[in-house]
């Protein structure tokens, strides 16, 4: 992996029988943001991770630092200020962190892009333009000949994300329970607790915050109706010096840039999961768009997906008594993760945020609901296509269900059910990464059916 740093070890714990005051689920960006808000609290604070602390979506991340994210400020609209100002508070939070507990994460201030590459959208350029400087910041012009339009701020930063985590993680290692490799099954309510069921056995927490970036229960917050999943491709190559800017822009074609030293991580060929689903053909092209633009054939390629709202806003905040949660923050995690960690410590110790209601999770409204059938019509027309294609994987269906029967580079066969067991969608074959993925809600599995990633919490059947 690219992003490479050891963590402090974690010794290995015993389950406790006393009532936590927190559980928090998740070892990436929200759930160690959150642990440390708490940490000087005095409450008893136990964090859970399925793996290791920091390998889910934080450890393959660009880590660009920005509220420049796309044209954002216009597709919100009348909550477009409100937005801004939580990413300038975001973003002061993490220099504040950064500098108190001196972290050495490769911080370094750069100036942050926003492009078109098409005449069509040079207006919206304008236009977002005209809103970030209305929120009294300063921008200035990027002209360039490969560019149709394009704007600059100079308050923009880029780290190493996974140097950042095992720095908050070392601050914490004396204040907060560590289990790792405990998977959080379920949780229920009973009394004035939950009891979540783990890999390790039971705990008991007065309050939980759900940080595990897709939250595996659907109750009581109808998640999946409410996002969908986008993926995004990521090639990255040493081209021998450091230009010191990140830059995106706002076209379907996704082009998004940042250097590391003197390496350049180049992300592109963004789509919904439910469209596109011949995915190792998506990383062929994503890898063919590096060499094409940049004339080097990538030497780390990796993908990543992030969750989206369909009104655009992360979740944080309360979902039912004592009962936290913080996703869907649209590939901008790094601000919105930290965030989080603010408002649901704070909510946890009945302190006031001015930012609370503003993201809560409970909020309702049609078009967070109505794109989700769009989506789901989409991915019918497209999987059926896919099923139609006579080649390795093969289906065969048995009793009106469906199995896919694959055989690998070595001539191993491997048969699983195609059943998701999270929400029954059928998987999709990544022949990338020689994966199962769930086009729906993006759990990942293994050639032989073994979970990888959830929503989903068990493997796949693989008996006939
Ligand atoms: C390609 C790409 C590029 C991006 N670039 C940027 C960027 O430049 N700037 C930016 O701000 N954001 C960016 N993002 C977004 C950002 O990386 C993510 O939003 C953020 O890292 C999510 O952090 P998280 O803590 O919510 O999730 P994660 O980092 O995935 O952490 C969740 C943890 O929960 C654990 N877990 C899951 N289920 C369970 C369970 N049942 N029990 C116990 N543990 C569990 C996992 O093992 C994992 O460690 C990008 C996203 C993508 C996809």
């Amino acid at each position: 992996m690219f992003w490479n740093v050891s963590f402090p070890s974690i010794p290995l714990l015993q389950p406790v029988d006393a009532i936590l005051d927190v559980a928090i689920i998740g070892g990436g960006i929200t759930g160690l943001s959150t642990a440390y808000y708490l940490k000087d609290s005095n409450l008893k604070i136990a964090l859970f991770d399925k793996g290791k602390i920091g390998q889910g979506v934080t450890s393959k991340t660009t880590a660009k630092i920005t509220y420049l994210q796309g044209n954002i400020y216009q597709k919100l609209g009348s909550r477009a200020k409100e937005y801004f100002l939580s990413q300038k508070m975001a973003i002061s939070e993490l220099l504040r962190i950064i500098e108190k507990e001196q972290i050495s994460c490769d911080l370094e201030q750069v100036n942050s892009i926003l492009f078109t590459l098409e005449d069509d959208n040079v207006s919206k350029i304008t236009r977002e333009r005209e809103l970030v400087e209305s929120f009294s910041c300063h921008t200035f012009d990027v002209v360039d000949s490969k560019i149709k339009a394009g704007f600059g701020i100079n308050d923009s930063y880029v780290f190493h994300p996974l140097k950042y985590l095992s720095g908050l993680s070392k601050v914490l290692l004396s204040k907060v329970l560590f289990y790792e490799n405990t998977l959080v099954q379920n949780i229920k309510r009973c009394e004035d607790y939950y009891i979540l069921e783990t890999s390790l056995g039971d705990f008991k927490a007065r309050n939980v915050a759900v940080a595990c970036h897709y939250p595996f229960f659907l109750y009581p917050n109808f998640f999946p109706l409410k996002t969908y999943i986008q993926r995004e491709y990521v090639n990255v190559s040493k081209v021998g010096s450091n230009k010191h800017y990140s830059a995106i822009n706002i076209d379907s074609n996704l082009h998004s840039i940042r250097f590391y030293n003197d390496y350049l991580i180049y992300g592109s060929n963004r789509h919904k999961l439910t469209s596109k689903i011949d995915y190792g053909k998506n990383y062929e092209k994503s890898k063919s768009d590096f060499k094409k633009y940049f004339h080097r054939v990538p030497e780390f390629t990796w993908m990543n997906q992030d969750i989206v709202s369909h009104d655009l806003l992360p979740f944080i905040g309360e979902i039912f008594p004592h009962l936290f949660m913080g996703t869907a923050y649209r590939g901008w995690g790094i601000t919105n993760g930290t965030l989080a960690g603010k408002i649901l410590s704070d909510l946890i110790l009945h302190r006031e945020n001015e930012f609370s209601s503003f993201f809560s999770p409970c909020r309702m409204s049609v078009s967070l609901f109505s794109n989700s059938f769009l989506g789901v019509f989409h991915y019918m027309k497209v999987y059926a296509e896919a099923l139609w294609k006579k080649n390795n994987p093969y289906y065969i269906r048995i009793n009106g269900v469906i199995y896919a029967i694959y055989e690998d580079k070595e001539y191993k066969i491997h048969k699983i059910r195609l059943l998701c067991p999270h929400m029954k969608c059928n998987l999709v074959f990544n022949s990338f990464d020689e994966t199962w993925d769930c086009p729906c809600h993006g759990s990942r599995f293994d050639l032989d059916g073994k979970l990888m990633e959830g929503p989903a919490k068990e493997n796949l059947k693989t008996s006939i």
